[in-house]
C-alpha cells in the first residue's frame, strides 16, 4: 500500500483530461494512483438476496477488499415487483451489463419495468443503450441533462480513470424516460409489498445524484450511489467541484437512515449507518479544518501542506490522490466563497 502511494505521487505530475460534471467544462487534474482504478475485464458481480424480492449485486472482491482500502466497482441491485423488474445501476461496459443481467434472469423472468441510475458516471449508467426496448430508464432531471450535453466528455473521463479496452468506447447515449427534478421525490409501488423511494436531494457528490430508498414490508434498503462509497477507510471523491452542498446533503441524507436500515453504498460491501459514518466524520472534519485555516488566511498551498488529517489516512489508496487535489481545493474554494459573501 505504501508503495502504491510514492507511485500516487508521481503519478500526482501526469496531468488526464478530466470533466467537471456540474459546469461540463475540462480542467487538467492529476491522474490516479492506478489505471484503471478497478479493473471492468476482472469483475465477478454476485448476488445477495435482501429480503423477499429485493436483491442487491455487490463485487465479490468487497466483501474482504472493502475494508483494506481497495477500490471496487460499482454496486447495483433489483427489486421483482408484481409486473416485473426494477433495476438499479446498468453498469459501466456490456460485460458488467450482461452479468448483471443474467443474476436478474437467475431469480425471475419478469420483464425489466424501469431501470433507475444514480449518478451520470459511466459506471453507474453506461450500460443503458443495452436495456430492452420497452424499458424506462429513470434519472435526476441533471443527470439526463449532463449526459445529453457531454455524453462524449463523460466517456473520455471513465477512459482515463478506468482504462481503455474496457468496453467503455463501445458504449452510446440512451436518454431517460422519467426525470426527477432537484429537491423532488418518487415513489413508485412495485407490489409484492415493495415500495421504491427515489430522492433527488441535490448535489451529494455531484448534481447527478439519486439516492433509491426502498421499503420492504416494514425493513428499509438504501442504494446509497457514490455520495457514500463504502466504509473506512474510502473517503469522498468530491472531484466535481462541489463541497458544501455535498457536505449539507450527506447529513440530509445520513439523518434519514435508521439503525437497522440495510446499506448497499456506491462501491463496498453491505453495511449499516454505522458503517458509513466516516464518510460524515470525514467532511465534517474536512469543513472545520477548512474554516480555521482560513480564518488564519493560509493560502490553499498552505492548506495542502497543513491540512494532512492523517487520522482519516488508514489506507485507502485513494486517498492523497482525492485528499489533496480535489476535496481539499473544493473545500477550501466553497467556504472562501461563502465567507466572502458574508
Ligand atoms: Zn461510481
Amino acid at each position: 500500500m505504501e508503495k502504491i502511494k510514492m507511485e500516487a505521487k508521481k503519478a500526482a505530475l501526469q496531468a488526464v483530461v478530466f470533466l467537471i460534471s456540474g459546469i461540463a467544462t475540462f480542467a487538467q487534474v492529476p491522474s490516479p494512483p492506478q489505471v484503471p482504478i478497478w479493473d471492468a475485464n476482472l469483475v465477478i458481480l454476485k448476488l445477495h438476496k435482501i429480503s423477499d424480492n429485493v436483491f442487491a449485486v455487490i463485487p465479490a472482491t468487497a466483501e474482504v477488499e472493502t475494508t483494506k482500502g481497495i477500490p471496487q466497482a460499482t454496486t447495483a441491485g433489483f427489486i421483482v415487483g408484481e409486473k416485473g423488474v426494477l433495476l438499479i445501476e446498468t453498469m459501466m461496459t456490456k460485460r458488467l451489463y450482461d452479468q448483471l443481467f443474467a443474476l436478474v434472469r437467475s431469480v425471475t423472468n419478469k420483464p425489466i419495468i424501469y431501470a433507475v441510475n444514480t449518478s451520470d458516471h459511466g459506471d453507474h449508467c453506461f450500460g443503458n443503450y443495452l436495456l430492452p426496448k420497452q424499458t424506462l430508464i429513470v434519472q435526476n432531471e441533471f443527470c439526463n441533462e449532463n449526459l445529453t450535453k457531454s455524453y462524449d466528455g463523460i466517456k473520455q473521463f471513465m477512459v482515463a480513470l478506468f482504462g481503455k479496452g474496457r468496453g467503455i468506447e463501445d458504449t452510446r447515449l440512451r436518454v431517460a424516460d422519467i426525470l426527477i427534478p432537484k429537491y423532488q421525490n418518487v415513489k413508485i409501488d412495485m407490489g409484492n409489498g415493495n415500495v421504491v423511494e427515489l430522492i433527488n436531494i441535490g448535489t451529494a457528490q455531484s448534481p447527478a445524484d439519486l439516492f433509491v430508498k426502498v421499503n420492504a414490508k416494514g425493513k428499509n434498503i438504501w442504494w446509497l450511489g457514490n455520495p457514500f462509497l463504502a466504509e473506512s477507510p474510502s473517503i469522498p471523491w468530491l472531484f466535481d467541484g462541489y463541497f458544501l452542498e455535498p457536505v449539507e446533503n450527506l447529513k440530509k441524507i445520513y439523518a434519514m437512515i435508521g439503525d437497522d436500515d440495510v446499506i448497499i453504498p456506491g462501491h463496498g460491501r453491505i453495511t449499516n449507518k454505522n458503517g458509513i459514518k466516516f464518510t460524515i466524520d470525514y467532511v465534517t472534519a474536512l469543513k472545520i479544518n477548512i474554516e480555521m485555516a482560513l480564518k488564519d488566511s493560509l493560502t490553499l498551498e498552505q492548506v495542502r501542506k497543513k491540512v494532512t488529517m492523517k487520522d482519516f489516512d488508514k489506507g485507502y489508496v485513494l486517498f492523497d490522490w482525492l485528499h489533496y487535489n480535489f476535496n481539499i481545493p473544493n473545500a477550501y474554494k466553497d467556504i472562501s466563497n461563502s465567507k466572502s459573501k458574508q
